[in-house]
């Protein structure tokens, strides 16, 4: 036991985290680092954020990129975000539309 021991429980709760984000569409490395750094809290948030692919999306007004609507910044630009006035499909919807 002892670091070692420590350091293998802390990756198996990195893995745990990054299965979960994996399966929802999210970002592995993002869940794997949180769930590794903050192991029970970590993986508990992994659980249960809610999938990426299910979250309604806007467009940034200025660079065009889309973003998830709850969204306060551009994760591309950087402009500070307001309420978007038109709100896009969720990825998984705009799925579902196509295959019908
Ligand atoms: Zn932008």
């Amino acid at each position: 036991m002892g670091g070692l021991g420590l350091i293998f429980i802390l990756l198996m709760f990195g893995l745990g985290g990054a299965l979960v984000a994996r399966v929802k569409g999210n970002s592995v490395v993002l869940w794997f680092l949180i769930s590794f750094l903050v192991p029970f809290a970590g993986l508990a948030a992994a659980i249960l954020a809610r999938a990426e692919i299910e979250e309604p999306r806007r467009q940034c007004e200025r660079c065009g990129r889309l973003l998830p609507v709850s969204a306060t910044v551009c994760a591309k630009c950087g402009i500070d975000l307001e309420f978007p006035e038109t709100i896009l499909p969720s990825v998984r919807d705009e799925r579902a539309a196509t295959r019908s």
